[in-house]
């Protein structure tokens, strides 16, 4: 095998393909698939990954590989395979799908450096930029304003040579090691001839000679009270040995977590674990979903399966959300497997992160437990992959390639012939729908373990307290429920969503909000000309100064934040001790923790917050959830508004009463009639998965139709319109008459640092061409994509409409 087919790291339609590279005779035998490698491509030396090794190209005169970054393989064969369909799934590079797969150290960019080659020939200005060096980076070089025409010709002359640094700094953290290097007699001799003075080497070589065993030099020095002063001489002198040795960084330091043993399972957990048991016994691929009200006990169950996978000898890999990934759920995990763990969590340094994700790739333990981009793992014998939370939109990645954790999940598991299990107390639609359907089997937990009962659910009607004429954000319903709390020291849990931004238009007298006629979905309010827009189709209005419905003059757009909160708390509650976490609070590394500690011990009665605490939390002395505004999710511009609802107030709900005192839901809304803010409160998703599919029908959402939403990008207005203009045209002209097309309409967040956005959707049943003609599309394009700045997405199955 001499020669490599390379996928190089320049993403861009014409080279989003293997290239033929010779091996030359020094590397033979030593490049593998899934190495990254240095190649010249064009004038420079870029990365790429190995794809493949074959001996003929149909190519001749190949380009020589020049160097290797990875001396063992970064992609498992199976990854370099998913990378490939990954890319043909999400219409994205094939350099991306890889480079996602890696953790963040191993994409760090190329440092450029300039080597001076003949120091006598160059150039005067540059004589001074070196300033006696061998090479300075091509930073100082920029920085310091060298002229780019004279560098070039440098190059040309061969005096000065660009070495890209590809190799990241920040990889493997070594310690220093020091141990004897001769024989204990010989030590004893050097002793001897040491002289008087040299008090702290003897030290030094009597406590190496009683430990007789390596020592970490910061050890060494701290035992025996001196500095490296004293250790030189007798390195220098070669009775000591100094080697560097690698040590992984340990965010989550060993024996922290106190050991826990299966519990006995109840019926329910029971029955549900038995099918997955068969299939891991079969080794079958299911997909199941695991559908169990919050406090049912699905860990366990997670847990146990996972038991039974390590004892096969396999591997698993569990997602839970991001900001579900809490110290208490690492614990759970760690508890029951203590290091056969590793943990991808983002608030790990990007050196801690590397080193969990080389436990995995050294087989070193065999569970890993992490947010989206933990469905990469490498393991090469997945026995199990868990997604807890499945509805959960941070599975969805919003950039480049823009995949789904599920989709990859149930890839991996076909390959590896291994259940599925996705967990949730509110499954998307999409997925419910599919079980339903028997694609996915379905697994029920509908009761809370030793059937404690769900907290009561109380709605309060904001318009009401408004016309008894209480203008306060608190109503008097939770402001007594809260005061009831403080005098039992109990803990109350304040709710506030604000996700996205709250644009939309409501009034506070009858709670009516205004509606495009055509999607079903709020319009969204636009300040700078008062007007009303859909975001989907193009339809708007101008801004009412009265209600259409009640004709009251309390019409306004919508939104609050939680420092706002907080100040109205202080003044309703004064004596009340209030934690706030929001994106403000828990910016700092270590924050998010903290504050739930402090919380945990009771050094505070109230945690307000944003759906950062709306999952995952496990306070026992917590016996009040209070709910602000049930209706800023209710109406952002999205068809999955009313599911979002339901599902954030059922994760809410479930924070209080988990424990032996029983809980109670306060829920203020605008529009208590609404079936997503009514049947959340009688926890009924089955009826709620009922309604909510009746208008997923007859407005054309998923799970009955598929989407596909296209956005433009460029700082010119006119351009955006018309390239998203030409691009409805040609889906017009290429896709069945079955589907529709809307658009071209501005994009929610219509200017993006400058930039002018425009979007059009793709609504369909079946498309199988749709691929094809969209990268044909792409192609179109790709001269003003390169050259002139112009963006455009392309979002297969979209959670984020704005
Ligand atoms: P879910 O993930 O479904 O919301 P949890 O897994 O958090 O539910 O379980 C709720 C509580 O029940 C936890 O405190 C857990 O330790 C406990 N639990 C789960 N299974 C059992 C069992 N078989 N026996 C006793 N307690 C259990
Ligand atoms: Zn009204
Ligand atoms: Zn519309």
């Amino acid at each position: 095998m001499n020669i490599a087919k390379v996928v190089v790291d320049v993403p861009a339609t014409q080279t989003n393909r293997v290239f033929d590279y010779k091996i030359p005779s020094k590397f033979q035998g030593s490049i593998h698939k899934g190495m990254r490698v240095i190649v010249p491509f064009g004038p420079r030396k870029i990365m790429g990954f190995v794809l493949d090794l074959v001996n003929e190209s149909e190519f001749d005169r190949l380009k020589e590989i020049s160097d290797l970054m990875d001396v063992t393989p970064v992609l498992t064969e199976e990854l370099l395979d998913l990378g490939e369909w990954l890319s043909e799934e999400t219409l994205s590079f094939y350099i991306s799908s890889f480079q996602a797969m890696l953790p963040q150290v191993l994409k760090a960019k190329y440092k450029k450096e300039l080597h001076c080659l003949s120091s006598d020939e160059i150039p005067v200005e540059f004589k001074t930029l070196f300033a006696g060096r061998d090479f300075i980076t091509y930073d100082e070089f920029v920085e310091r304003e060298g002229n780019h025409a004279k560098l070039q010709k440098a190059i040309r002359d061969g005096l000065i040579e660009v070495i890209y640094q590809v190799q990241s700094r920040e990889t493997i953290k070594k310690q220093s090691v020091i141990r004897l290097n001769k024989e204990a007699h010989l030590i004893e001799e050097a002793l001897e001839d040491l002289s008087k003075q040299a008090a702290k080497q003897r030290q030094l070589l009597h406590y190496l000679l009683e430990h007789s065993k390596p020592i970490n030099q910061k050890t060494l020095l701290k035992k025996v009270n001196t500095t490296r002063a004293s250790l030189k001489p007798l390195l220098d002198q070669g009775l000591l040995l100094e080697s560097f040795e690698e040590v992984y960084r340990e965010p989550y330091e060993k024996g922290k977590y106190p050991r826990t043993s299966p519990l006995p399972l109840t019926n329910q957990q029971e029955e549900a674990i038995q099918p997955i048991l068969n299939a891991l016994e079969n080794e079958e691929h299911h997909v199941f979903l695991l559908h169990g009200v919050t406090g049912s006990g699905k860990t366990e169950v997670y847990l146990q399966s996972i038991q039974e996978v390590i004892e096969k000898g396999q591997e698993a890999i569990v997602l839970v959300p991001e900001i579900a990934l809490t110290p208490q759920m690492v614990e759970r995990f760690k508890g029951r497997f203590g290091s056969e763990v590793a943990v991808l969590h983002s608030a790990l340094s990007a050196g801690e992160k590397y080193d969990e994700w080389r436990k995995i790739q050294r087989k070193q333990v065999k569970v890993v437990v992490g947010a989206r981009s933990a469905i990469f793992a490498p393991f090469e014998n997945v026995g199990i992959i868990i997604i807890d939370e499945e509805h959960e939109t941070s599975y969805k990645q919003e950039d480049h390639p823009r995949y789904h954790a599920r989709d990859v999940a149930i890839y991996r598991g076909e390959k590896h012939r291994c259940p599925v299990v996705l967990g949730s107390a509110t499954p998307t639609l999409e997925s419910f729908a599919r079980a339903k359907k028997g694609v996915y089997h379905l697994l029920s937990m509908g009761n809370r373990m030793n059937n404690a009962t769900m907290p009561t659910v109380d709605l309060v009607d904001m318009r009401e307290e408004l016309h008894k004429g209480n203008r306060t954000m608190f109503s008097i319903r939770l402001k007594e429920a809260m005061e009831e709390r403080l005098k039992k020291g109990e803990q109350i849990v304040l709710f506030l969503n604000r996700r996205g931004y709250s644009t939309f238009v409501m009034c506070r007298d009858c709670g009516y909000v205004i509606e495009c006629p055509h999607c079903d979905i709020a319009l969204t309010y636009h300040r700078k000309n008062e007007r009303l827009k859909c975001h989907y189709c193009a339809y708007e209005e101008k801004m009412p100064s009265m209600c259409p419905e009640c004709e009251s003059d309390t019409i306004r757009y919508f939104g609050t934040g939680t420092q706002k909160v907080e100040e109205a708390l202080a003044e309703l509650l004064p004596e009340a001790r209030v934690i706030r976490m929001d994106v403000d609070t828990t910016r700092r590394k270590g924050s998010h923790e903290r504050l739930l500690t402090q919380f945990a011990r009771k050094e505070a009665d109230i945690l307000l917050g944003t759906q950062m605490i709306a999952k995952g939390l496990d306070f026992g002395n917590v016996t009040l959830v209070g709910v602000l505004a049930a209706d800023s999710l209710l109406h952002l511009p999205d068809f999955r508004a009313s599911e979002k609802t339901f599902q954030l107030l059922t994760q809410v709900s479930g924070r209080a009463g988990r424990h032996a005192l029983p809980g109670e839901v306060v829920v203020q809304t605008y529009t208590p009639e609404h079936y997503s803010v009514q049947l959340a409160s009688q926890y009924d998703y089955e009826q709620f998965f009922s309604e909510e599919m009746k208008l997923r029908k007859s407005f054309q959402y998923p799970p009955y139709y598929f989407l596909t939403l296209i956005t433009v990008s460029h700082v010119n207005q006119v351009k955006v319109m018309e390239v998203t203009r030409t691009i409805v045209q040609l889906l017009q002209k290429h896709l069945s008459q079955q589907t529709r097309i809307l658009g071209p309409t501005p994009s929610p967040l219509t200017r993006v640092k400058d930039r002018y956005r425009f979007q059009c959707m793709v609504k369909y049943k079946n498309e199988p061409n749709q691929r094809k003609i969209i990268k044909k599309i792409l192609t179109y394009f790709e001269s003003d994509i390169q050259k002139n700045d112009l963006l455009i997405q392309v979002d297969l199955q979209p959670y984020q409409l704005m």
